[in-house]
């Protein structure tokens, strides 16, 4: 079995199990590294994004009333103990998988890579972007992820309303877009008024233009995802990571042209065996495709999972879904 078909099978089980397991009484906690989204009525295992939002107002809310002449410093380290606490298990988990959560669990990463094969199947090139754009859009992602976390503070100091509180779920198009595979559409559409009705207009229209960035480049939504952007924050913790032998490579640039991600970083490292990029989705595509024997592996800490050889690389790997 090629990595490639493994991945593919995983990806589809994590679908299911995230997106109807509590209809099967699964439950896996409201910590998870990727965008499970529980505003899904059977979501078996909520992004993290959502509980970060809320917490990051709890924690300041105490302190708001302190500096008001109410509340405590007891309540103060009372909360503070429960985010980090939620925080820890969070970090626990991207320590385990690091970037394939993105690359294999992943249910709106799933979502983006069907948009990828109607693509292919319509027979329709994928779209460029040239690299200088490629890294203003990459920045966005830590643009969203301090918007994230700021807007819940500003409001527990009450210099903005209540309907910030999950600031960046106002605006996440997996929100419009996962429920649906439940029958789920009451999120589609305009309502409510005020900030509500902007927060509406404006994820309805995110939503409608990622969905054509999406067709026309693959996992064009990761590349801004705030998510991704907190994921890369604990990197030094990642176990399962893509490690080079800059040694061994042959500079043949199979990684580099199988990349979902047009990303270069892998290819054109040349002296460090830690190979990193920022919009890595850790779906190890490039280490099953490397001709160099033992150029590329993937290890979980110390283990090597799997290595790159000349033989697997000759081998039909599958692309994932047609091509
Ligand atoms: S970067 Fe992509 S795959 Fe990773 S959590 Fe965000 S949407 Fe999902
Ligand atoms: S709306 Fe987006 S950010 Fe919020 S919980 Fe759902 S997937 Fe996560
Ligand atoms: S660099 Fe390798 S592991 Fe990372 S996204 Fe590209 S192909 Fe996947």
């Amino acid at each position: 079995m090629t990595i490639g078909n493994l991945r593919l099978a995983v990806q589809h089980l994590a679908f299911v199990v995230l997106t109807y397991g509590a209809h099967f009484k699964i439950s896996l906690g409201a910590y998870v590294p990727c965008l499970s989204c529980p505003f899904i009525g059977s979501c078996s295992g909520g992004c993290y994004l959502m509980v970060f939002q809320r917490s990051m107002g709890w924690l300041f809310l105490p302190l708001a009333q302190v500096f008001a002449g109410a509340g405590s410093w007891a309540q103060v380290w009372q909360t503070f103990g429960y985010f980090l606490g939620g925080f820890a298990v969070f970090a626990v988990l991207v320590a385990i998988l690091g970037k394939s959560w993105c690359g294999w669990i992943c249910p709106f990463g799933l979502f983006q890579d069907w948009i990828t094969w109607l693509r292919r199947a319509l027979g329709l090139r994928e779209s460029e972007i040239l690299d200088r754009h490629k890294r203003r859009l990459s920045r966005v992602k830590y643009v969203l992820l301090a918007y994230l976390a700021v807007s819940p503070i500003a409001v527990s100091f009450g210099w903005l309303s209540r309907d910030f509180v999950l600031a960046f779920c106002n605006i996440c198009p997996a929100k419009i877009i996962m429920p649906v595979f439940t029958g789920d559409i009451h999120h589609l559409g305009l309502n409510g008024d005020g900030a509500r009705m902007v927060f509406s207009v404006l994820i309805m229209a995110i939503t409608g233009g990622m969905v054509v960035g999406m067709f026309f480049k693959e996992r064009f939504f990761c590349l801004v995802c705030p998510m991704l952007a907190l994921i890369n924050l604990l990197s030094r913790l990642h176990l399962l990571r893509l490690v080079k032998d800059p040694m061994a490579c042959h500079g043949c640039g199979n990684c580099r042209r199988n990349c979902s991600m047009d990303n270069e970083t892998i290819y054109r490292e040349r002296v460090s065996s830690r190979v990193y990029d920022p919009d890595c989705l850790g779906c190890f595509g490039c280490s099953e495709s490397c001709a160099s024997d033992r150029s590329l592996s993937v290890a979980l800490g110390p283990l090597r999972l799997f290595s790159s050889s000349r033989a697997h690389a000759a081998r039909p790997l599958s692309k994932a879904g047609p091509s």
